[in-house]
């Protein structure tokens, strides 16, 4: 159940000019010496679309890889004013992207639209971080399961290539609030997601879950002692190389 290669993920969110591409170099050269020292970890910051293509460019060694944070769900060109399909993005450099981010579905992502934009950046060869995650009223109501069932089934095609779509448990009430959920908790919902993804789609090992949700580089001691999680998608601490190293740090203290 436990993937040996761990994930950091930093969602800049609306952050960032083009003078922040020294945090994304800070960052590289801490993970040039860490890579020295033969810990397996994967890093990857998801920017701003503006900053895709200049940080792609001007990043050295490329240690960490920059991603995006969302897509139109159309894939092709078309009359969307202000939008950006999956295509311009890896076109840019981009090798991630984040999809189904709860702030994104505040302002109208479904899951059946979700679907689609799944689809659209699967079709250019980008991975998909797919975000899921229940909101305080479902949790208190005991529903945080079938949330999650109907998130993931309801997104996911049995179609899709799975090995490129790596899941983050994202509950909604632990975004920006400082709050995270219990260690029962956590072991208890990620085997639920690893098992129902699993059976699910009939694959033959389970998919890479992230955790997400005001992570720090103190409460990051208490998730390493979580095997089941194979990583972290960092808001807010991201943005800031010191507290993103720090989280990275301690993870492995
Ligand atoms: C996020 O934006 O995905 C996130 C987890 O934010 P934060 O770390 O700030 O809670």
């Amino acid at each position: 159940m436990t993937n040996k290669l761990k994930y950091f993920v930093g969602n800049w969110k609306m952050f960032g000019d083009f003078s922040s591409i020294k945090i994304i170099n800070q960052i590289n050269q801490f993970c040039s010496n860490f890579k020295k020292k033969g810990i397996k970890s994967k890093v990857i910051v998801c920017v701003p679309h503006t900053l895709i293509y200049p940080f792609v460019t001007k990043l050295k060694n490329k240690l960490v890889t920059i991603g995006a944070q969302n897509c139109h769900h159309h894939n092709g060109v078309g009359a969307f004013t202000g939008s950006i399909n999956s295509s311009m993005i890896r076109k840019s450099g981009a090798r991630y992207i984040i999809l189904g981010h709860s702030e994104n579905r505040s302002s109208g992502d479904t899951n059946k639209l979700i679907n689609k934009k799944i689809d659209a950046s699967l079709r250019e060869k980008l991975n998909v971080i797919f975000c899921i995650g229940e909101n305080l009223h479902h949790k208190r109501e005991g529903k945080t399961f079938s949330v999650l069932r109907k998130q993931i089934n309801s997104s996911i095609d049995k179609k899709f290539n799975l090995n490129r779509i790596i899941i983050a448990y994202e509950p909604i009430w632990s975004i920006g609030t400082g709050k995270v959920p219990k260690t029962n908790e956590l072991i208890k919902i990620f085997k639920f997601i690893k098992d129902e993804y699993k059976r699910n789609f009939k694959l033959k090992r389970f998919p890479i879950v992230l955790y997400g949700g005001s992570v720090n580089d103190t409460n990051i001691q208490q998730f390493s002692l979580i095997p089941e999680i194979d990583g972290f998608l960092i808001g807010g601490a991201s943005q800031s190389s010191k507290k993103f190293i720090d989280i990275i740090k301690n993870y492995y203290k």
